[in-house]
């Protein structure tokens, strides 16, 4: 198992639908010393997607040699497709400075909180069930096999909220903004992250 450095890592987790992906994007906007790590995946890019960009585009093989080669910090397959994310694509951001969020299922974040305790992790709720299910298929990205499939997966997701750090309700998108914008701010702020800080200020001491 590779190791890595310390360091601000934020998970994100939450339903498809629930608008993860948009206040993530939103957060970025504000915050410009925070990346979004590049997940690979072995699913069909959508329609606007670029390789490199909202992915890593890969096929099945040439995942489960990533996964052989220990190149993942965690992966899963999620809807019967694999996703993970890689230690090369953290590390590289963390070398230019940036803290990282790692936008990721509920399987990939158990893996993460286990790897790196240190790693704060967010959990975000869309407001209703009835609200989730009318944002997924106003998305028009999906099959309707894929929505409903999807909305099936949503409960047993949520169901696992309670082992998040922090929990989110998108019910007003500047309001769950604001409320992401004071967890990455206390989140910098834990002793863990602050470690370093501490060290070189005893030693100049
Ligand atoms: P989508 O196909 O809609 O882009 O993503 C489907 C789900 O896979 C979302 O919940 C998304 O957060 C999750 N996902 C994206 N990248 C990763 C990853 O690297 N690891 C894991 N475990 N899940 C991911």
């Amino acid at each position: 198992m590779q190791t890595l450095k310390k360091g601000n890592i934020f998970i994100v987790s939450a339903a498809s639908g629930t608008g993860k992906t948009t206040l993530v994007s939103r957060l970025l906007a504000k915050h410009p010393d925070i990346r979004v790590s590049v997940s690979h995946t072995t699913r069909a890019p959508r329609e606007g997607e670029t390789d490199g960009i909202h992915y890593h585009f890969v096929d099945r093989e040439s995942f489960e040699q990533l996964i052989r080669d220990d190149a993942f910090l965690e992966h899963a397959d999620v809807f019967g497709n694999y996703y993970g994310t890689s230690f090369a694509g953290i590390e590289s951001l963390r070398a230019q400075g940036f803290d990282v969020i790692l936008e990721i299922d509920v399987q990939g974040a158990e893996q993460v909180r286990r790897a790196l305790p240190e790693a704060c992790s967010i959990f975000i709720l869309p407001p209703s069930f009835e609200i989730l299910a009318g944002r997924l298929k106003g998305r028009g990205t999906d099959s309707a096999d894929v929505i409903q499939r999807r909305l099936n997966e949503a409960a047993k997701e949520i169901a696992q909220a309670a082992h998040f750090d922090y929990v989110v309700v998108n019910e007003d998108l500047d309001t769950a903004e604001a409320d992401l914008s004071a967890i990455v701010r206390a989140g910098r702020l834990k002793q863990a992250a602050q470690r370093q800080f501490v060290e070189k200020l005893l030693e100049n001491s």
